[in-house]
């Protein structure tokens, strides 16, 4: 019979609640000690595990069929995918900071300001929605040191609880998105693979009922 595959992230922040949802849905899966990919042992489900960058593309391109992963990253790279289902866990918020010292009251204090991120469309969407001229500085990690070491004036990064910002004398002053985990497919899925998702979403959607 036909599989159906599955992105997860290899490592981070949705790996383990990506693995429990699968055992949630009661899908057993062996993890091997390479880790690339791993075959379900009671559902046709083939599980790939990728960076969670990689992710949004290799649904575009039908190298997997169905994937979990941020919507921030989602939103982000704007492939052509469907969100099918939110999940509930990965949530955090994408937000901008600024520097404690900086006397902050309404949005146009950004205006002129550098700031660095990892999500330039989304910032520049944000910006261009409220007439600010802010100047954009895409770096791909650690982006939370960018004004301490004078790279930037501000910064825009996902959060949770905060504590990142306030080790690096931060302060979040504006909310870009709420996000959380969805899961997310192909937009051409044939109709085995079809059925064999919509059988898996059946099972998330009964795993989050029983949650609430
Ligand atoms: P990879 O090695 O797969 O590229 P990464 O370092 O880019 O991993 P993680 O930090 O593991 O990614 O975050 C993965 C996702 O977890 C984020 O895209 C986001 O949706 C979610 N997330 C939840 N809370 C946070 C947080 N506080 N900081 C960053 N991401 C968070
Ligand atoms: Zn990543």
């Amino acid at each position: 019979m036909n599989k159906l595959k599955i992105a997860i992230q290899k490592s981070g922040r949705l790996y383990e609640d990506s693995i429990k949802l699968l055992k949630d849905c009661s899908i057993e899966i062996n993890i091997g000690i390479d880790k690339l990919k791993t075959t379900a042992l009671n559902f046709p489900l083939e599980i790939l595990f990728l960076r969670d960058d990689d992710i949004p593309q290799y649904l575009e391109d039908g190298v997997a069929d169905i994937g979990i992963v941020g919507k921030n990253l989602l939103l982000e790279k704007r492939k052509r995918i469907k969100i099918k289902e939110t999940l509930g866990f990965g949530k955090c918020r994408l937000s901008i900071a600024v520097p404690k010292s900086l006397s902050y009251n309404k949005i146009q204090d950004l205006d002129g300001k550098r700031i660095a991120t990892s999500y330039p469309f989304l910032v520049r969407e944000f910006f261009e929605k409220r007439y600010i001229n802010a100047e954009i500085h895409e770096i791909s990690g650690a982006v939370e040191i960018a004004p301490g070491i004078g790279l930037a004036d501000c910064i825009c990064d996902l959060v949770s609880s905060g504590s990142t910002l306030f080790m690096n004398g931060l302060k979040e002053v504006e909310t870009v998105l709420q996000s959380e985990a969805v899961l997310a497919s192909h937009l051409h899925l044939d109709s085995t693979q079809h059925i064999i998702m919509e059988k898996f979403l059946f099972r998330i959607r009964a795993v989050k009922k029983a949650k609430n």
